[in-house]
């Protein structure tokens, strides 16, 4: 087939990449991407699956983070989330260790019925290692069996794409540069044919996708599918984007800053800091946000600051006809947990595992489309969890605490307040770990834990939780300084 990819934003180049990688030589790749449209710009912070979306690649690690002035991330710090002056991380990883099947908090709250006053993230390796900026490549804990670090990255999403661009041309992606001025479908089935450049030149392909941002000049402007809402869930829909100069020691994790309408992110790359606020118009003005993000970055701003509007929901059919939306196109969803490039990921996952053939198999696009909302509902619960158990007073928090929220999430809130219970349902993007940690982290605690956790004497209760804690912290005691790796990695 000829496959057609319409933007060379991140979304666009990882889709040419992996494309390359798995289906190229059965398929010809084309990227058309216009020098007169910018990319978004943003999306520097990423989850731990795309060190496997690299590897896939064939991507060198250490050649991936010089040309992208990267750093490692080992979680996300929520500031001021339950109330104003409290932290509290989601770390990646495992916590502790659990016991059978009743994962470990079970265990922490039972020490802590029984006197034991320690944090839960006492327990964490991933934790201990970012609050103390420390880093390392390790599986396992030594001498254990416990698991170790679990990283991510941030990087400069431009450098990224122009990274993935290199690569792709090299596997014989062919890049073609215009600005897309119509997009031309059969009479009779609605089908992309081309596109049309404002030059004059026709691009013809079998099969599209649309990966041309928030646009969506496919999926929506020529085949109309449209898009479900989800704003009145997810009320911010601004951001203002503003990097600055780099701070020292570079940081292994992101920031998510409360504030009185909204959140502000610090991203730390080797050569700058990324920052950005995101905020719900209806309590802020554009105005104020910029005033409030100048006044709000910890070194020379680096450029002025840039506004971006957006709707949060998803497209209600991302695959429709012989159009596949990846990226922007596809939905958005605050970027709170940096799951905007992973989406990408594994919509390109998906995609390879469901690759048509020329003639479109309405069975596979409507499993497509199904696995696609799950994942794009579970994420939004996710997000949504971060806000609604907030702790602040003001107008916009007090809306977010009253505001009704999917039965779904509604259910997972019951059950964890009720039994300290999770369930990681079927292929779900965030850990058990993850969850318990927004949980207790914005103040949610179980009343009662697992039976399992009786398992132990109070004598063997004390000594495990205590095992527990030295392990974690004297490992991460023993870790390299992040800042050294970095140093060492790009020389
Ligand atoms: C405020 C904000 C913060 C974010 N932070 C994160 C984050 O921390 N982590 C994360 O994972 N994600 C984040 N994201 C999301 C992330 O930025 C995007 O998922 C990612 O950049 C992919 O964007 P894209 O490639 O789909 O679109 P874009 O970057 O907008 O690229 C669109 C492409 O389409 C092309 N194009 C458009 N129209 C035409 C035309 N008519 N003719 C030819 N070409 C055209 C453009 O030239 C461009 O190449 C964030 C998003 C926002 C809005």
């Amino acid at each position: 087939m000829n496959v057609v990819i319409v933007g060379g934003g991140s979304s666009g180049w990882m889709t040419a990449s992996m494309l390359a990688r798995l289906v190229g030589k059965q398929h010809q790749i084309t990227l058309i991407e216009s020098d007169d449209v910018a990319t978004v710009g943003v999306g520097e912070a990423t989850i731990p699956p795309i060190a496997y979306f690299n590897k896939v690649l064939g991507i060198n690690e250490a050649d991936f983070i010089k040309k992208t002035q990267g750093s490692f991330k080992l979680g996300i710090e929520f500031d001021g989330w339950k109330q104003a002056g409290h932290v509290y991380m989601h770390a990646f990883g495992r916590i502790g260790k659990d016991m059978g099947m009743a994962g470990f908090h079970h265990t922490w709250l039972r020490g802590k019925a029984a006197g034991i006053d320690s944090d839960l993230w006492d327990y964490s390796l991933n934790y201990q290692a970012a609050k103390n900026n420390k880093f390392g490549f390790l599986p396992t804990i030594p001498n254990t069996k416990l698991p170790g670090l679990v990283h991510a990255y941030h990087f400069d999403a431009g450098l990224y794409a122009n990274y993935l661009r290199e690569l792709s041309e090299e596997m014989g992606v062919v890049r073609i540069e215009g600005f897309i001025s119509s997009v031309n479908t059969a009479p009779v089935s609605g089908f992309i044919e081309s596109v049309s450049l404002q030059s004059g030149d026709v691009i013809e392909g079998d099969f599209f996708i649309d990966c041309s941002g928030f646009r969506a000049l496919l999926i929506e402007g020529a085949l109309k599918t449209g898009y479900e809402d989800w704003r009145h869930w997810l009320p911010c829909d601004s951001a203002v984007a503003m990097p600055c100069e780099r701070v020292d020691p570079i940081i292994p994790y992101t920031k998510s800053i409360a504030h009185k309408a909204g959140w502000q992110w610090r991203i730390p790359l080797q050569h700058r800091t990324g920052n950005g606020l995101v905020f719900a118009s209806e309590f802020m003005t554009d105005e104020e946000a910029i005033e409030y993000l100048k006044t709000n970055v910890d070194g020379k701003p680096l450029g002025e600051p840039r506004l971006i509007k957006f709707k949060t929901g998803r497209r209600t059919k991302q695959w429709h006809k012989n159009c596949v939306a990846i990226g922007l196109s596809s939905g958005f969803l605050e970027p709170l947990e940096s799951t905007s490039l992973h989406l990408v990921q594994s919509a390109i996952v998906r995609l390879v595992k469901m690759f048509p053939h020329k003639q479109m198999n309405e069975v596979q696009v409507d499993e497509y489309n199904r696995q696609s909302k799950i994942e794009f509902e579970r994420i939004r619960d996710f997000i949504i969890l971060h806000y609604k158990v907030n702790g602040r007073d003001e107008p916009f928090w007090q809306r977010m605490k009253d505001m009704p929220i999917p039965d779904s999430l509604a259910l997972k809130i019951r059950l964890f307040e009720q039994t300290g219970t999770i369930f990681r349902e079927q292929d779900e993007l965030f850990t058990e770990a993850g969850w318990q940690q927004v949980f207790i982290g914005q103040g949610i605690e179980p009343s009662c834990y697992h039976t399992l956790a009786d398992s132990l004497s109070e004598g063997q209760l004390e000594e495990l939780l205590q095992n527990l804690s030295t392990i974690m912290q004297g490992t991460a005691a023993r870790l390299p300084e992040h800042s050294d790796i970095l140093a060492q990695m790009t020389k």
